[in-house]
């Protein structure tokens, strides 16, 4: 049959956020858009001097 189907964006759809560090999807942070699990975001701050969270 004739139905054209527009192209899915598969890359900005909800629950495909991932870590950018480690990859995993979970307990994701986009806060101060770093993108990044909790942990590495853990390890990350401590880098970058936000000793404070977590
Ligand atoms: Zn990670």
């Amino acid at each position: 049959m004739g139905k054209v189907r527009p192209p899915k964006d598969r890359k900005y759809g909800r629950g495909t956020m991932r870590c950018i560090r480690c990859g995993t999807r979970e307990a994701i942070i986009r806060k101060y858009g770093l993108m990044l699990c909790r942990r590495c975001f853990r390890e990350v701050a401590e880098e970058l001097g936000f000793r404070r969270y977590y």
